[in-house]
């Protein structure tokens, strides 16, 4: 019997790797997996580093690891089983859609056999989702939140939540002064490992695309910083905790020029490759959040995002999929402009969040759900396009977290979960930000030149999805609005549209 452990499940201290301790272990490189998109360099880096420690700690603690560096998955475990015939695998079950399918098949074929045990990178068994989900109609993410508080006993005072309220979001929309400085992000330089893997990284992939969509590539990224390590990632934690998860709450959905991190926990690669359990993570921040200068707004909107969204999508995906991942309910069948690959555009807040992807393989929450998909949704691109654009840049991207963000959360592909599309105009981006006032587009503008893209873009998305949406009940203040409008203004809108979607594709926004 051997442990399978996959690059996205480095868990020490849970999963068979803890409950196994007298068993070898095998990890497996395959090239070709990260050969199917063109992923940011500093995600293959991620990768292949955190693999390369994770062998080499386990190794100093006296465990037996077997470590292949093959073509492909295939390849690695032919040469596997010739080594160790007829050995029995176990493996926790991957989250992305046929991944346990897949190995099984694979295995098989060389003549051994796989069992999947459950993923424990994630607080909620697949048994408990299915059974708090039951009969309901689609998914409310506040329904499911509640539940896992409940379960999980976190900021419980009895069956009440702690301080008397459930969601602080209201106390979360603070906008930066023009003194708004956050905290330098913490960075890991690589050691020796990390930078031998950068540099194999570089010679193999670099150009290594034959097509990547637009012709874009992920060139000249600013040195790596994320953590690899299980002691990186904790220090990445108390980092956190310290300097930033005080004002994390109240500058949650607030973007500002050059601040890239913001208050943000930066602890998505690490969280999503098992470097950090969950548990740990909650638990960390509630202990900080005793401090009184922890607010509880912060601490509660930051346990929200960790056992609630990243759960809810987690689950949503694995019984959503197939579908989830071709949804297009809104018909958007535009392709991905070439701005999203070379940052090249005149609307700023477009070119800083797809700088933060292009330098580092990040870009905040808000940046990904009200610039990065805002704009995708309005112009109209299609969906699984996106989706592939997303999980090829990001450092903390894989298909399970990607699709129902992307697909669902930014692209209202399907109205599973979400019960509007996040369609904002520039009007948002203006409060929430200080794009605009570097901006060579007028954010009061909708028509003529130099208006906003958002603006125009905004009311023709309206205007154009009406038979979807107009009887959502949440859209008719929007959709009162838009009536309101005159033969030439709406005739104004729509080819203003059309005008900068010709733009966009000529890589001229
Ligand atoms: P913080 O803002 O500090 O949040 C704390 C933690 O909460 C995150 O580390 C993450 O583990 C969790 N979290 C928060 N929101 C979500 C969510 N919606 N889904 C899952 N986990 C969540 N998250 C990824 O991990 N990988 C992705 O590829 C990814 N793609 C996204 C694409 C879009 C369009 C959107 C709208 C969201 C996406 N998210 C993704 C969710 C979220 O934006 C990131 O988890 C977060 O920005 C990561 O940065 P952070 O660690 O600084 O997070
Ligand atoms: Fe973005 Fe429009 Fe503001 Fe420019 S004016 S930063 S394009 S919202």
């Amino acid at each position: 019997m051997t442990v399978l452990v996959l690059g996205d499940g480095l868990l020490r201290k849970r999963g068979p790797v803890a409950r196994r301790p007298d068993e070898p272990i095998l990890l497996i490189e395959a090239e070709s997996f990260a050969r199917r998109l063109p992923y940011h360099p500093h995600k293959l880096t991620v990768v292949f580093s955190a693999m390369r420690h994770f062998r080499d700690e386990l190794r100093e603690r006296g465990r037996t690891v077997r470590y292949y560096q093959a073509e492909s998955f295939d390849e690695g475990l032919r040469r596997y089983f010739a080594d160790h015939p007829r050995d029995e695998l176990v493996a926790m079950r991957p989250a992305s859609a046929n991944g346990a399918e897949r190995f099984d098949d694979l295995v098989t074929d060389h003549g051994g056999t796989i069992e999947f045990v459950e993923n424990e990178l994630f607080l909620c068994s697949p048994e408990e989702f299915d059974e708090w989900a039951g009969d309901r109609e689609g998914y409310r993410h506040e329904e499911f939140y509640r539940f896992m508080r409940t379960k999980t006993g976190y900021l419980m005072d009895g069956d009440e939540p702690v301080g008397g309220e459930w969601n602080y979001d209201e106390e979360n929309r603070e906008t930066p002064d023009a003194e708004f400085s956050a905290p330098e992000p913490p960075a890991f330089p690589p050691d020796e490992t990390t930078e031998a893997v950068a540099e194999w990284v570089e010679k193999s992939f670099d150009g290594g695309y034959d097509d990547p969509p637009c012709g874009g590539d992920w060139a000249d990224p600013e040195p790596f910083r994320w953590p690899v390590t299980r002691a990186a990632a904790l220090d990445a934690l108390e980092a956190f905790c310290t300097d930033r998860l005080p004002a994390f709450g109240p500058y949650q959905d607030a973007m500002v020029e050059d601040e890239w991190g913001m208050y943000h926990a930066l602890l998505s690669p690490a969280l999503n490759i098992g470097l950090l359990h969950p548990t740990e993570v909650v638990e960390r921040v509630i202990e900080a959040g005793e401090d009184d200068a922890v607010p509880l707004n912060s601490v509660e909107g930051f346990v929200r995002q960790v056992i609630g969204w990243r759960e809810f999508v987690r689950h949503v995906y694995r019984r959503e999929m197939p579908d989830l991942g071709e949804a297009n309910q809104l018909d958007a069948e535009q392709d991905l402009p070439p701005a999203y690959w070379t940052g090249d555009t005149r609307m700023n807040c477009l070119h800083e969040s797809v700088e933060g992807v292009r330098e580092r393989g990040y870009a905040h929450h808000i940046q990904r759900l009200m610039v990065l998909s805002n704009f995708g949704l309005l112009y109209g691109v299609e969906p699984a396009q996106l989706n592939r654009w997303f999980h090829a840049g990001f450092v903390d991207a894989y298909h399970w977290v990607t699709t129902p963000n992307v697909v669902e959360m930014g692209l209202f592909g399907s109205g599973i979960f979400a019960t509007k599309p996040y369609a904002a105009s520039a009007n948002y981006i203006n409060k929430m930000s200080d794009y605009c006032s570097g901006c060579e587009y007028y954010h009061t503008k909708t028509t003529g030149e130099g208006a906003c893209p958002f603006n125009a873009l905004y009311w023709d998305f309206l205007d154009r999805n009406g038979d979807e949406l107009r009887d959502n009940h949440r859209m008719g203040l929007v959709y009162s609005h838009l009536d309101n409008k005159d033969d030439s203004e709406l005739n104004a809108i729509r080819e203003r549209a059309e005008t900068l979607r010709e733009r966009a594709r000529r890589g001229e926004l």
